[in-house]
This record gives structure tokens, C-alpha cells and sequence, in this order.
């Protein structure tokens, strides 16, 4: 599938899902923006590196996406948005009363607030161009619940309905808006988690893969980061054209049970 010359813009992406989005739209040819809050040598030679293996222009641009007028620049800084993927999140576990109010701002923030910004501005630009595809990673958090994760999950359902609402307002438009909703993907944002997981419940890591995260995914195989971009890649082609306002899960069977 090919989708040269339309440039992506992948919002979080030096690690994790962010990063093996980015990876499957340079494998289908598109000009990619990498994004994170930091600005180090390691994300510039990840810019570098991917421009190289896949031949397609990589540019890194440093944005804080807590910050409503860093993600703004970021669209304005990159000067082109064909497809906008809205993925940059955190997590924090705590019961709702002692969920510290930093952690709670932060969480709304980056998770959510981000993608009203980027969509905000992006846009004009796809409106110009009279096509676009908007593709928000919220998670199958944002269909169900789990205890401990109130602003994960508050997060995750307000990108779910506001997916559907911008589906809706873009419908005429060639531009479409939809939601990947991941189970577990074994990235650094789960994986900091089994440490504290695996001392709470007295168990070994490799038992909490098991018995407490894969327990939940009745696959019992944790998705792909290559999962969530190629099915990414497939909602930005002509194909997926009558597609929009929709979340779709990628969880193993996890939320159909
Ligand atoms: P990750 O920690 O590997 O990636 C998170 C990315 O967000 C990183 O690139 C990080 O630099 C970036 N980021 C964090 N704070 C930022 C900020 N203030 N500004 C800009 N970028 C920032 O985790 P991941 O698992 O790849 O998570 C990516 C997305 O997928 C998140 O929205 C997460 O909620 C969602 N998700 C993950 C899973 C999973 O199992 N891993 C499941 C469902 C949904």
C-alpha cells in the first residue's frame, strides 16, 4: 500500500506503539514527523536512522503534548498533515482517592487534551487538501474499565467520544477519524508496571505476564507493535474510506468478552 508523498505526523513516537506506527507508514512510503517532549542526539539519530532504512524523508520535531500551544507548533512546525496519529500517553495506577492531582492533569493532558489540540489544527491543512485521516490510539481502556486506572480510563473514553464526534463533523469532508483501542502491547508503558505488580502480588515478573496481564487477553498473547501500525496504515488507505467515527479494538478478544 503506498502512500507516498502524504505526510504523518505520529504525536509520542521515540518508543513503543508511536514508534512502530511511524515504522509501518515509512514502509508504506509516507514522509514522517516524529515527536517527543525530549530533544536529545538519540532522537535525531532515530529520525536519521529511519530516513535511511526506508528511504523516505524522517524528521524529529520536539513538542510537549501536555502543553496545548506545544501541540499546536508541532502541526504548525511540521507545515504539512495528511494523516495525524494522536498517540503520545502515560499511566499512573493509584486508587481515586490518593490519585495525586499532578499525575490526574498530566494523564487528561497528554492522553486526551493533545488530541483536541493537534485535531484543532491539522484541520485546515487537510480541509486544503481536501483529504485526511485522523487516527487516535486510545485503548480497550477506553471501552472498559479497570480498577486503579481512573484517569487512564477517563482519558481513553473522552478520545473515544471525541473520535466519534469529529468522525461525524468531517464525514463530508474525504477526511475520516478513527480510534485504535490496544489491549496490552508489550512496550516501556506496560512494562513498568510488572516490577510493582510483581511485588504487590508476591509473584515473579514472568507470572504476572501470565497470570495477571495475558490472564485478561483471552488470546494470551499480547498484540503487536507492527499489529497497530499496519492496521493504521490500512485506516489511512483509500480502502478503509468509508471507515470513520469508529474505535477498534486490537486486544485478543479482550472487550467481546
Ligand atoms: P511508551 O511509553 O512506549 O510510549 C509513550 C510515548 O509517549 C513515548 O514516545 C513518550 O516519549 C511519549 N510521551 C510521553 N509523554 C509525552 C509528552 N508530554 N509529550 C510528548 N510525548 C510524550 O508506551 P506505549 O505503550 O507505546 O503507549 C503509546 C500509546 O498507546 C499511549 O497512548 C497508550 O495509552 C496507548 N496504549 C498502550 C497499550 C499497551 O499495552 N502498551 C495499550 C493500550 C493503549
Amino acid at each position: 500500500m503506498s502512500l507516498a508523498g502524504k505526510t504523518v505526523i505520529v504525536t509520542g513516537s521515540n518508543s513503543g506503539i508511536g514508534l512502530g506506527v511511524a515504522r509501518s507508514f515509512a514502509g508504506a512510503g509516507a514522509k514522517i514527523v516524529l515527536n517527543s517532549f525530549t530533544d536529545n542526539d538519540d532522537d535525531h539519530k532515530l529520525a536519521k536512522d529511519m530516513s535511511e532504512e526506508f528511504g523516505t524523508e524522517v524528521r524529529y520535531i520536539q513538542a510537549d503534548m501536555s502543553k496545548g500551544d506545544q501541540c499546536r507548533a508541532l502541526i504548525e512546525k511540521a507545515g504539512a498533515c495528511d494523516i495525524l496519529v494522536n498517540n503520545a500517553g502515560i499511566q499512573h495506577v493509584a486508587p481515586i482517592d490518593e490519585f495525586p492531582q499532578d499525575k490526574w492533569d498530566a494523564i487528561i493532558a497528554i492522553n486526551m487534551s493533545s488530541a483536541f489540540h493537534t485535531t484543532a489544527a491539522a484541520l485546515p491543512m487537510m480541509r486544503k487538501a481536501g483529504w485526511g485521516r485522523i487516527i487516535n490510539i486510545a485503548s480497550a481502556h477506553g471501552l472498559r474499565a479497570s480498577p486503579f486506572k481512573s484517569a487512564y480510563v477517563t482519558a481513553k473514553h473522552g478520545v473515544v467520544g471525541m473520535t466519534k464526534t469529529v468522525g461525524l463533523e468531517t464525514a463530508k469532508e474525504q477526511i475520516t477519524c478513527n480510534a485504535i483501542c490496544p489491549g496490552y502491547v508489550l512496550t516501556p508503558l506496560v512494562e513498568a508496571q510488572i516490577p510493582d505488580t510483581a511485588k504487590e502480588y508476591n509473584m515473579s515478573e514472568d507470572e504476572v505476564i501470565e497470570k495477571v496481564i495475558l490472564a485478561k487477553q483471552p488470546s494470551k498473547e499480547f498484540a503487536t507493535v507492527e499489529q497497530i501500525g499496519d492496521l493504521a496504515v490500512f485506516l489511512a488507505s483509500d480502502s478503509a474510506a468509508q471507515i470513520t467515527g469508529q474505535a477498534l479494538p486490537v486486544d485478543g478478544g479482550w472487550t467481546a468478552a
